[in-house]
Formats: C-alpha cells, sequence, structure tokens
C-alpha cells in the first residue's frame, strides 16, 4: 500500500524534482523497486525495465509524492557509489535524445563517456570531433590515438581511465563549446565526475581546464599545479556529496599537441604530475628528474 512520504524525504524528492527542472525534464515517471532491493541493484539487475513494463505508470508532481516503500524511491548516494556503472546509465538515460542546447542540431550521436566507472583518473576534453560525433565515443580520432598513447605512458591502458568531454554533442566545425552550451551540458559532466569519483581529473586544453576550474586564466597558467576540484551539482543532484573533493591537473589537448608536437615534452611534464601524485611507478629516465618543476610554459592551447 502506498505511503505519504515523510517530511524529510518529501525535501528530498521535491530538490531532486526542481533538479530535473533546472534541466528541462517535466515528467517523472514513478517505478516501484522490488521490496528489499535498492535502487542500485534494480538498475544493474535490469529490474526496473522488466517492472515498468509490468507496473501502472504514473505521473508524479512535485505536490503528490507517493511511494510503495519511501526508502526505495529516493537515490540514496550509498546506491550510487555501490554500482557506478549503473548510476552512470542512469545519467546517460536523463540525457536521452537532448536538445536542451543548440548543439543537438548539428550532431549524428550524442558522445557520453567511456571507460572504467572507478577509474582513479578521468581524462576531461571540451567535445566531441567528427570521429567521435560518428562514433559516439570520446577520443577516437587522430587527437584519441595520442591520447591513447599519453595513457599508454603512464604505463595502463585507455580502459582503466574514465574519458568525458564538457559537451556531449559536437560543436559546429569543431568550435569551441561556448559558455550557454557548456553551462547546459555542463551539469553532466559533474555528475559523471560524482560517480566515478576519480582521485585525479586531467583537464585537456583550455576550454575544460576553464570550465571546470572557473578559471579566465591562459592554460600556460593553470598547467604546472594541482588543483582541489569540488565538482559544481546543484541542490538535489542525487550524486551531490559535500564531502567529495579530488584533485585536477592541467595539460594541453591532444588535437593541439598534434599541432605542436614540441609541447608534448611539456604535455609529459604534466602527466608526471598525476603519476607522482598517485605513487604510479615512472619510467626510469622519467623518474630522476622533478616532474612537478616546468622550465618554460607552454603557449596556449
Ligand atoms: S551538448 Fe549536451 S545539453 Fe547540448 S544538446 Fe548535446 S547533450 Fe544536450
Amino acid at each position: 500500500m502506498a505511503k505519504v512520504l515523510d517530511e524529510q524525504s518529501r525535501r528530498a524528492v521535491a530538490a531532486r524534482v526542481q533538479y530535473y527542472r533546472d534541466l528541462g525534464i517535466f515528467e517523472l515517471y514513478k517505478r516501484e523497486i522490488p521490496e528489499g532491493m535498492s535502487f542500485g541493484q534494480a538498475i544493474s539487475r535490469e529490474e526496473l525495465a522488466r517492472v515498468a513494463e509490468e507496473s501502472p505508470v504514473a505521473v508524479l508532481t512535485q505536490d503528490q509524492v507517493t511511494v510503495a516503500e519511501p526508502a526505495g524511491e529516493v537515490v540514496q548516494l550509498a546506491d550510487i557509489l555501490n554500482d557506478k556503472p549503473a548510476a552512470l546509465r542512469v545519467i546517460r538515460e536523463e540525457i536521452g535524445d537532448c536538445t536542451r542546447c543548440k548543439l543537438c542540431e548539428g550532431r549524428t550521436n550524442i558522445v557520453f563517456g567511456v571507460g572504467d566507472a572507478h577509474a582513479r583518473i578521468m581524462f576531461v576534453g571540451e567535445g566531441p570531433g567528427a570521429d567521435e560525433d560518428a562514433q559516439g565515443e570520446p577520443f577516437v580520432g587522430r587527437a584519441g590515438q595520442l591520447l591513447n598513447n599519453m595513457i599508454t605512458a603512464m604505463g595502463i591502458r585507455r580502459e582503466d581511465v574514465y574519458i568525458g568531454n564538457v559537451v556531449k554533442c559536437r560543436p559546429p566545425k569543431n568550435r569551441a563549446p561556448e559558455p550557454d552550451e557548456s553551462a547546459t551540458c555542463g551539469p553532466f559532466l559533474m555528475r559523471q565526475i560524482s560517480v566515478v569519483r576519480p582521485e585525479v581529473i586531467v583537464a585537456l586544453g583550455a576550454t575544460a581546464a576553464k570550465f571546470l576550474l572557473g578559471a579566465s586564466d591562459s592554460l600556460g597558467n593553470l598547467r604546472g599545479h594541482i588543483y582541489d576540484f569540488r565538482p559544481d551539482l546543484p541542490q538535489g543532484a542525487p550524486e551531490r556529496d559535500p564531502d567529495f573533493t579530488t584533485k585536477l591537473v592541467v595539460t594541453y589537448h591532444p588535437a593541439y599537441l598534434l599541432r605542436d608536437p614540441r609541447q608534448k615534452k611539456e604535455a609529459w611534464l604534466d602527466l608526471q604530475i598525476v603519476m607522482k601524485y598517485l605513487g604510479m611507478p615512472m619510467p626510469k629516465r622519467e623518474a630522476e628528474s622533478n616532474p612537478e618543476r616546468r622550465s618554460e610554459r607552454g603557449p596556449e592551447a
């Protein structure tokens, strides 16, 4: 039998509903969670799809929220952290066939993100290019191959990291995302970060670095430091955790390194900052140098 939510749960759901409205989602559908099963478990076992088919669907409004079991309807952070792949799938589902910003007009595929949901390192670029748009995966063209080489040089594989972008649709003519586009799509990236909880984020290029850090400095000035980073999530976002902070390092975008290969050495210094922070073994030749000391500033990417 359905029960009315207690006051605390009602406030949590109201905040969540407002969060969806901020994203442009106005219709929410109630799905029953089997008794004794967490939200994450239900998703991971693909139970929600089955239950949705078998159960009557009701539209939720902010003022009329009822659930069969209160604990099952409000997504708990613990559920998300217990099943990160499922939590990422939920974010992808919520993006849907997105038309929230004008970048939807020219895209072929939404490029969500790829990699290990439990990764220690997350690479963030600015947005998909032509190859990514065609294949629906970030960093798969020439720049992607170079990123793969950079990751391999760190002694790990592409599959070991998580890769995403500030915007998930290709900007026309590969221009940088405009502020309104980043502001609209960026919360999805913040949610991905909040699910994966990488120990270090590597911002690839000036656009990603400036968006994530909220900074206006040049890339040359942003490089060479380890920043404290806290994802900027709206109130009510299910992944919101005021206690979560991580680190962020800035380097060149691989596409820029293809245009100016002389800066690869500088990018490698940036990656060594990450490796040293994470205690990753350094290639012998590099371990003898100090990766945090930079001899010169790189130009704008
Ligand atoms: S860039 Fe992001 S917000 Fe804009 S249409 Fe694509 S998915 Fe939606």
